[in-house]
């Protein structure tokens, strides 16, 4: 009985006329109840989305924040902010920003705190890179990357977050997990969730990413483990995207 959450990671794509063709696609659209569709552009687009999107099964999601409130941080965006313009979700801990803004686990911690704080969703990221899981240590790199969001919330703020397993070896390279493969990786992560809160790890929704697309997600969201998907290249087609949040 969880929602299958469809998210967009536009990650640095799109500009206005994407925010415009998109948002005239999904206005048009009925989304099941059942169903909740995130898009997430990059910052400076957040305004324009949230004030064309008109679909109540939409909501707007940032790709990133800041572990601060306020203050002297040159380029950063607070949780506060985006609560102002209406936005609903926040990516924290992307493997992107990992490898190449080094976010450590404790800073995506901490970045999910500040997110909850201000009664924003945040949807967290982990995954292992391909010789993590040819050396066979997927499950320990997934625990490492959890166990500090884990002690950082209480089981109330646990249970508001969604994450995302995000394979890096599946992300913008065509190869997506098999289906029976992101299932079993997507079980142990509730298991793992559930030898801290056992209540939080059957409300959390997982959601799979990496190479998600119009042809392959039925399967995936079919697994009883999986809630949905974080999606990147196709959630930049219109059409494309728009058969997915259809569910068709
Ligand atoms: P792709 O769907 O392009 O593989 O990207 C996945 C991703 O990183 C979403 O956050």
């Amino acid at each position: 009985n969880r929602k299958t959450i469809v998210a967009a990671n536009w990650k640095m794509n799109g500009d206005l006329s994407l925010v415009n063709a998109m948002t005239a696609a999904l206005n048009a659209i009925n989304i099941r109840t059942e169903q909740q569709v995130v898009i997430c552009p990059p910052a400076p687009y957040l305004g324009a989305l949230t004030q064309a999107n008109q679909n109540p099964g939409v909501a707007i999601g940032g790709q990133n924040l800041s572990e601060h409130q306020s203050g002297a941080y040159t380029g950063e965006v607070s949780a506060l902010m985006l609560k102002d313009l209406s936005v609903q979700y926040v990516i924290v801990g992307h493997s992107e920003r990992r490898s190449m803004y080094a976010e450590s686990s404790e800073l995506v911690a901490s970045k999910t705190k500040a997110a909850l704080d201000q009664g924003l969703t945040p949807i967290v990221c982990i995954g292992e890179s391909e010789q993590e899981r040819e050396q066979g240590d997927t499950e320990k790199v997934l625990s490492e990357q959890l166990n500090p969001v884990l002690a950082t919330l209480n089981s109330n703020e646990l249970s508001g977050v969604v994450f995302a397993y995000e394979p890096v070896w599946a992300i913008g390279t065509g190869k997506t997990a098999s289906a029976e493969m992101a299932q079993q990786t997507h079980r142990f992560i509730r298991e793992h969730i559930a030898a801290t809160d056992t209540q939080a790890a059957d409300n959390v929704a997982i959601l799979y990413g990496g190479s998600v697309n119009a042809g392959n997600y039925q399967e995936l969201f079919a697994q009883p483990d999986i809630d949905g998907g974080l999606i990147g290249g196709a959630s930049l087609k219109v059409e494309e995207f728009k058969k997915i949040c259809l569910a068709e």
